[in-house]
């Protein structure tokens, strides 16, 4: 056997993250201690899942433990466990690149926000490399689990590269030998070690010993009944689990016996990292059978729109020695997701009821995961439809209302749960629909994120009341009993100017009409829920961007003829064809923008401008 040692460059990312690790000033050194400690604790549960199915496991005795040991005098920290240890390859693999979660994070993090490198090693970790910040050199001697692998040694400054020598006589696991900076000669202090250990490593499943004396007590506090459990140990044992410096926002302790033995501990946290537009939420909700870890991230565990969540579901029903492979698709695991997916919806209108402040703050990170959970998946729509949260005309600006008060609010022959969408509230006000809905007494719910709009076409129906947007001229409004008007024109005259107007728009629309919406405003588009329909319409163009070859909507056009413009048109239309043919294509124009279904408003301006030169006195 060749005891020379191989050296090997660092991939080039993770140099890039050993330069940050390195060179920052980041204040909380200490975090290095929770990763190496995470790192060994991995490896053990990787050994005890391994002793369920292998035979053969090198150093099978050997207790699962972690220890650690301080050297004063040689300034040096020795971090040892007893788990599945690394082979040559994979030790290339896993300390060479950054291939892995922890610094892979980072490094996306630190992708999308490039300044704060110091406050995102705390956020994230780094993982393994957060070693150097404190190290001046790091062996790490390794052993698989394989009786067929042999010892090795690596061994790094921290600068461009590594080495790896073959080293015999080693138990089975990992060692990590840390030569620490003089700066940083406090870790290699027995009380100072204890005390950053008792703080990281609460909730170690693992004894940790320091110098032969055991620190943590190993504890399953999901498995406690709630009433044993202190706010200050859920929120350790969140920030533990979920790998997060912030405390949750929500947290739900349940248990049942039927029609599943469960235990769980779920947790939100203050953060959706979606929102941020850093990376997708990865569901870490991991999956224990009697305290024993089964599946640290299990796929199918939750739906896909609750990724957010985090924390340690406990099912006695589960069998120990099952693949991660078969369980993804195992019944129990389906039974397990629609017991806690139910009872979670429940805790969350709980909160909304409870806990109103902090079910706002839910949902505005949240939200937009739970719209999405009410677009697509039909099991839960209704509960998620109750979740859902939106400005309305009943309320001030900025309050927010669910579907149950609208219910609560409407008058008893009001059929339809009416939404109006626009790009912000103030716009929706300034157009032509809400008039008439004033007049009649009918709140309208104001929608303003692009997918609002979607999401109400997929829910549909809400307590047997369909939910419509306020332009769709599948939803009939009551004619309001006014005196007549001596100023309208009359049905006659109203019934040809809607014939000279569909003849001079042609077929930018479907037809001319007069009906019950308008009071103030001369015109309004209303459109069909149809494919060919304003309300598609604005869905194509949210889901492709600006949709520049999308056939010509199916719209009408609604005329007021009591509205000055539209009886001065009638006057000029046969005297002025100029300028009627201005004034119809821009009312058509105006009444498009205000239903947000303009694409392109050069050919108005243009327009608009024409208009004016008619308005102003013309220079000679
Ligand atoms: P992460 O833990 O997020 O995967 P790290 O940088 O902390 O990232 O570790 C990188 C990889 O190195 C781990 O995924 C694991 O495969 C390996 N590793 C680190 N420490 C140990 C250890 N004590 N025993 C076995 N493997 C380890
Ligand atoms: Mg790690």
């Amino acid at each position: 056997m060749s005891k020379k040692p191989k050296t090997h460059e660092f991939q080039a990312e993770t140099r890039q993250v050993l330069d940050i690790v390195v060179n920052s000033l980041y204040k909380d050194k200490e975090i290095f201690v929770r990763e190496l400690i995470s790192n060994a604790s991995d490896a053990l549960e990787k050994l005890r899942r391994l002793q369920l199915t292998e035979k053969e496991v090198f150093d099978d005795n050997l207790e699962l433990e972690i220890n650690v040991t301080t050297d004063d005098s040689a300034n040096q920290l020795t971090i040892q466990d007893f788990g599945v240890g690394m082979t040559e390859d994979e030790l290339v693999e896993n300390l060479g690149t950054i291939a892995h979660s922890g610094s892979k994070e980072f490094m996306e993090a630190l992708k999308s926000d490039g300044e704060k490198n110091e406050a995102l090693i705390g956020k994230f970790g780094v993982g393994f490399y957060s070693v150097f910040m404190v190290a001046e050199k790091v062996q790490a001697y390794t052993r698989t689990w394989k009786n067929d692998g042999d010892g090795q040694c690596w061994e790094s400054d921290g600068d461009g590269s590594y080495s790896i020598e073959s080293s015999d006589g080693q138990r089975r696991g990992t060692k990590i030998v840390i030569k620490l900076k003089d700066d940083f000669a406090e870790f290699a202090k027995e009380d100072r070690m204890k005390e950053v250990i008792k703080k990281y490593s609460a909730f170690v499943q693992f004894p940790i010993s320091v110098n032969g004396e055991k620190v943590n007590t190993v504890d399953a506090i999901w498995m406690r009944s709630k009433n044993e459990v202190t706010d200050e140990e859920y929120e350790e044992f969140y920030k533990f689990q979920a790998n997060d410096y912030e405390a949750p926002l929500m947290r739900m302790h349940f248990s049942a016996d039927a029609p599943l033995e469960i235990n769980s501990l779920l947790f939100v946290p203050k953060r959706n990292m979606e929102k941020m537009g850093m990376f997708r939420n990865e569901n870490k909700v991991a999956l224990h059978c009697r305290k024993v870890l089964i599946d640290a991230e299990p796929k199918a565990l939750f739906p896909e729109w609750l990724r957010f969540l985090k924390g340690v579901v406990d099912s006695s029903d589960l069998p120990l020695n099952v693949s991660r492979e078969t369980m993804q698709d195992s019944e129990l695991l389906r039974k397990l997701n629609q017991v806690l997916t139910k009872r979670f919806l429940r805790f969350l209108n709980e909160q909304a009821k409870k806990e109103e402040q902090n079910y706002l703050e839910f949902w505005n990170e949240f939200g937009t995961l739970i719209k999405e959970g009410a677009a697509t998946d039909f099991t839960y729509r209704e509960d998620l439809a109750k979740l859902l949260l939106f400005e309305s005309t009943a309320l001030d600006p900025g309050k927010l209302t669910g579907l149950d008060a609208y219910l609560d609010r409407m008058a008893k022959d009001q059929k339809e749960i009416l939404f109006l969408f626009g790009k912000s509230r103030e716009s929706i006000e300034a157009g032509p629909y809400l008039e008439a809905m004033h007049a009649r007494g009918l709140e309208v719910l104001l929608l303003t994120e692009p997918v609002d709009e979607y999401v109400m076409q997929s829910i549909n129906e809400y307590k047997e009341k369909k939910i419509v947007s306020a332009d769709s001229d599948d939803f009939e409004l009551e004619k309001l009993d006014q005196d007549e008007d001596a100023d309208s024109l009359d049905e006659e005259k109203t019934k040809s100017l809607c014939e000279w107007l569909k003849d001079k728009l042609g077929d930018k629309v479907s037809g001319v009409e007069t009906g019950e919406r308008l009071i103030d405003s001369p015109v309004c588009i209303v459109g069909g829920d149809g494919p060919g329909g304003a309300s598609a319409r604005r869905m194509m163009k949210m889901m492709q961007g600006m949709g520049e070859n999308m056939p010509a909507p199916e719209v009408k056009l609604q005329i007021n003829p009591k509205h000055t413009i539209i009886r001065g048109l009638y006057e000029i239309r046969d005297t002025d064809e100029e300028t009627a043919s201005l004034v119809a294509d821009q009312l058509l124009d105006n009444a498009m923008a205000s239903a947000n279904l303009l694409d392109d408003p050069r050919e108005m301006i243009a327009r608009s401008y024409k208009a004016l030169e008619k308005l102003a006195p013309t220079a000679s």
